[in-house]
């Protein structure tokens, strides 16, 4: 598999896993907490049963989603605003579907996180290479903000070339 397929399946992956996610919320409302885990745990088994992701890539996939939602959830938690907000870009060039399942899958970790009280509290880190959901990271180095409009692998920083990025904060 070239490097190219393989990061198309890798980012198709993230997208099909938080869809798995959505759907268990949506079956699990009884249940009790945590649902988050339990569902990420169960999306990474079916991908694995279905040799969609060996057992490796699928861990790193769920460890990706669940950092993009609490990114998510603690921002809208904290400020009281929009997933579509917490994206810092037009989010009109966001695809709707994509849009709305991520934020539906982060509304509910935030009702989640709420409950438990383990809201993140320091700032999650991303590196090149790594999968990351819709929004804007920006260079730990430089500054230089990069706009997913797509689920994408992190490349390195097109200005300095560093690796290390946080989620653009909105103000
Ligand atoms: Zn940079």
């Amino acid at each position: 598999m070239s490097e190219k397929d393989f990061e198309t399946k890798l980012n198709e992956a993230y997208d099909k896993m938080m869809e798995r996610v959505q759907q268990l919320f949506d079956d699990a409302e009884q249940q009790a907490l945590p649902t988050l885990q339990r569902n990420l745990d169960k999306a990474k088994k079916q991908a694995v049963e279905l040799k969609e992701l060996t057992h490796d890539e699928a861990e790193k996939i769920a460890l990706y989603i669940e950092r993009d939602l609490h990114d998510a959830a603690d921002y809208i938690e904290s400020s009281g605003k929009t997933v579509s907000e917490w994206l810092a870009f037009d989010f009109e060039q966001v695809e709707n579907r994509l849009l709305e399942l991520f934020a539906s899958v982060a509304d509910k970790t935030r009702l989640e996180l709420q409950q438990i009280t383990q809201m993140a509290k320091t700032a999650q880190q991303y590196h090149t290479g790594e999968v990351a959901g819709i929004g804007t990271l920006v260079c730990d180095a430089c500054g230089c903000e990069l706009n997913f409009t797509k689920t994408s692998r992190i490349p390195p920083c097109p200005k300095c070339h560093k690796t290390t990025f946080s989620r653009k904060k909105a103000s």
